[in-house]
């Protein structure tokens, strides 16, 4: 089929995608490449997915940008160029604007268009889709893009409505400037989105008050313009960079220590942890092999850290307000340029909410049980609702009418095979769904594999007449019980955090990352493909070939 087709007010298509983003965009033009007719939906007016929404002054991505990108074209690789060691969002949408344009993959994505429901007919095998626009789609393959992280957690705070003030979530930031000076401006929330804005805010504004809850570790940036060399070599050293990604632990080229870090004295470490905090970035975490696995290995790099806020932060108080105690990276590791420094200025405070815990938002500001702080703007860096939330928000029905959050019961037993499927779902593919690498990889690599997984897949259906592929129930709880089990190896599963789903009220805790590596993953998924996809039950509406 070459085209969508409209049938009594239907709109007929092989498959709908959900995201305009890095896994929308690569999944339209493969799936394109393949013959399919295919429409990627987009609430947005513009492609980026989350780079489209996440415009906060500092906006920045935390892997380095040679490899923040596709590799599965050799010739946009080399005609794009990054400007800075980290990406900043306004690169990172022109970038991907430049793949749209590039690929002229603008015809086949509806903007402003909301995808509300989504439900499995179990006569026709195929998708019923329904839009905010109210329009349907049938389609015989559903394929969601939606990002891990892309549904705003703004908190339920009594008084919001009567601020007198503006307020902005990071991740819904005006596309106009927000203009901060003269301000007295608060900001709520210091993971990553509010290390990397603080320090430009403050910078602004009249006064800054951050209200922390947890104080979180942060480790420079060090973020630089790369010079002519640099992008020549990593230009010119481009197939020997995309194996090494795609073969990867994290899909970049970063290598993991040799040992563990109590093998050597302290000095040693001192000394390893102090190279890798020059260097910047993340190469801290990974210096040594059993950071994260181990508490004692764990508390010599959490302690080196802590030691550095005390040295960077003049006022003793305020440096001991900042400083965190949980295991570093078990909360996303965060790199910044100029965080701990901020608190020095003397336009910015620092006020500890969970010993004053914010009791609502007035007219005039924020009212802590310690008083109230006048404010005119209130930024709230308060996160997402993690890996199920952009699922959870559409009605997604599979079989017997049974929605995908009751599957999962809200998120206490999510359950998925390969973080792709999940049983009862039959056509239904996640685009790093929970219990695959996602987050914990370098995210346009995990969604490439992805992508070129399912394409392969949805090419084999094709080729050998499968109606009908769905994960089976004891294959999904083998790789559900597999990744818990992975994931209690480490100290992830130890702390609170978005990762767990700790951030959002009344959601139920659980781990849902594959934490054993892309690369391993990378070559599960292609042995699953090779056996013929194992764990998946295959049906034509003639015969069933497994
Ligand atoms: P986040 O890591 O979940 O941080 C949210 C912050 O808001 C935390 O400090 C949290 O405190 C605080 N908070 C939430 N609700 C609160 C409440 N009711 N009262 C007071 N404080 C509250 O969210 P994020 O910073 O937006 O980052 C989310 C993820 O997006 C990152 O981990 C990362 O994966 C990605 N991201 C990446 C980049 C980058 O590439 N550099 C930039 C931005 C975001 P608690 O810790 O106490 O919950």
């Amino acid at each position: 089929m070459d085209s969508a087709k409209m049938e009594n007010q239907t709109t007929t298509l092989d498959a709908v995608v959900i995201g305009a983003g890095f896994s929308g965009l690569y999944m339209l033009y493969r799936l394109r490449e393949a013959g399919l007719s295919v429409r990627v939906y987009d609430a947005a007016d513009g492609v980026g997915g989350v780079w489209y929404w996440n415009r906060y002054p500092g906006a920045r991505c935390d892997s380095e940008s040679i490899y923040y990108n596709y590799t599965f074209s050799e010739e946009l690789y080399k005609e794009w160029t990054w400007k800075s060691k980290y990406p900043e969002q306004p690169d990172i949408l022109r970038y991907l604007n430049f793949v749209a344009d590039k690929f002229d993959l603008r015809p086949d994505i509806q903007f402003k268009t909301r995808i509300k429901s989504a439900e499995f007919d179990e006569t026709a095998n195929r998708w019923q889709i329904r839009t905010d626009g109210d329009e349907t789609i049938s389609a015989k393959y559903f394929i969601t893009g939606v990002g891990c992280i892309s549904t705003a957690n703004i908190p339920n705070i009594k008084g919001l409505n009567s601020f007198k003030g503006k307020w902005y979530h990071t991740g819904h930031w005006p596309h106009e400037k927000v203009d901060f000076s003269g301000k007295r401006v608060g900001i709520i929330g210091t993971g990553s989105s509010g290390v990397q804005a603080i320090p430009v805010i403050a910078n602004e504004a009249a006064h800054l008050t951050v209200f922390q809850r947890t104080p979180q570790y942060s480790v420079p940036a060090r973020n630089r313009p790369y010079t002519e060399e640099e992008i020549l070599q990593a230009k010119a050293n481009f197939s020997e960079m995309k194996r090494q990604v795609r073969a990867s632990f994290g899909g970049t080229t970063a290598k993991i220590g040799d040992r563990p870090a109590l093998e050597d004295s302290f000095e040693e470490r001192q000394k390893v942890f102090g190279d890798a905090w020059d260097a910047g970035g993340h190469a801290i975490l990974t210096c040594y092999n059993d950071l994260l696995a181990s508490e004692e290995a764990n508390e010599t790099v959490s302690e080196f850290i802590r030691s550095k806020i005390h040295e960077i932060v003049e006022d003793p108080e305020t440096a001991n307000k900042l400083t965190p105690y949980y295991y570093y990276g078990t909360k996303r590791a965060i790199i910044d340029t100029d965080y701990y420094e901020t608190f020095n200025r003397s336009n910015v405070s620092l006020v500890d909410v969970k010993k004053a815990p914010i009791e609502e938002i007035t007219s005039k500001g924020i009212r802590t049980t310690d008083g109230e702080y006048e404010l005119d703007v209130i930024v709230f860096a308060t996160g997402y609702d993690g890996m199920t939330g952009s699922l959870f928000k559409m009605d997604i029905l599979g079989r017997d009418g049974v929605s995908l959050k009751e599957k999962w019961e809200n998120g206490a037993a999510t359950r998925t095979y390969l973080g792709m499927t999940s049983a009862g779902f039959p056509n239904m593919f996640m685009i790093t769904g929970p219990e695959s690498p996602s987050v914990l990889g370098n995210m346009p690599i995990t969604i490439e594999q992805h992508v070129e997984w399912i394409t392969d897949c949805i090419n084999y259906l094709r080729e050998h007449e499968v109606d009908v592929i769905e994960a089976k129930p004891d294959a999904e709880a083998e790789w559900s019980k597999h990744c818990g089990e992975l994931a209690d190896t480490t100290l992830y599963t130890k702390v609170e955090s978005w990762y767990t789903g700790a951030n959002i009220e009344g959601k139920a805790l659980g781990f849902q990352i594959y934490v054993g590596g892309y690369g391993p993953y990378h070559q599960k998924c292609a042995e699953i493909a090779k056996n013929g996809y194992e764990g998946f039950t295959l049906k034509s509406t003639q015969k069933s070939l497994l």
